[in-house]
């Protein structure tokens, strides 16, 4: 399945929650669900009764959008979530917040999950000091990521840095002197703050 290129505001409307895709504007007015919490379209404020497949839908749907995903890559996710040991709904979902363009933007170095794959993907970051420019690696306790030398200078970076307002979360240890961040402990479910059924997915998923 294609990425989804039309206006991402629309895929709030459609979840009825913020997913957070558009940086400092989702904290702001400016954003559509503040100003229109129903679903886009010609229907879109008519009530409809959701049925249990509908829900698990909605569900893993929201979690695609969050994280920027698509269809085949969720799949592949569950699948590995389901052979690990534990709660295969958590499991699935630190495997998409050690994603290396989630740990970026859980850094701070990121507006959004999207700028920060943006980021990662133009090569700005090393992984224990390897270029590491593809969004979907995987991180595990211990990893290191950090600026390169090169970009570190760059208005972006100093842009980024000036905006920093310090909130991270518990299981990257960032250093903003030197723009770096590792990872101290894998993420629990309490450390994801987005508020998903994932029973819902692993309901559909294991039909
Ligand atoms: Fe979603 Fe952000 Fe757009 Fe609001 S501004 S609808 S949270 S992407």
């Amino acid at each position: 399945m294609s990425r989804y290129t039309g206006a991402v505001c629309r895929l709030c409307r459609r979840e009825g929650m913020k997913l957070y895709l558009k940086g400092d504007r989702c904290f702001s007015d400016r954003c559509a669900i503040a100003k229109r919490n129903y679903a886009p379209g010609q229907h879109g404020q008519s009530r409809k009764k959701v049925t249990e497949y509908g829900m698990q839908l909605r569900e893993k749907q929201k979690v695609r959008r969050f994280y920027g995903i698509n269809e085949s890559q969720m799949v592949k996710y569950f699948n590995m979530a389901d052979k690990m040991k534990g709660i295969t709904g958590e499991n699935l979902l630190k495997i998409l917040e050690s994603r290396l363009d989630n740990v970026v933007y859980r850094m701070g170095f990121g507006s959004s999950r999207a700028e920060a794959r943006q980021l990662v993907t133009h090569g700005h970051f090393l992984l224990n000091g390897q270029k590491a420019d593809i969004p979907s690696m995987i991180l595990t306790v211990g990893d290191e990521i950090s600026v390169k030398a090169k970009s570190r200078n760059s208005e972006k970076f100093k842009e980024l840095i000036e905006n920093h307002n310090g909130n991270t979360v518990s299981w990257v240890n960032v250093d903003l002197e030197q723009l770096k961040g590792t990872i101290i402990a894998e993420p629990t479910r309490e450390d994801i703050d987005i508020p998903i059924e994932e029973h819902l997915i692993v309901e559909l998923y294991s039909k």
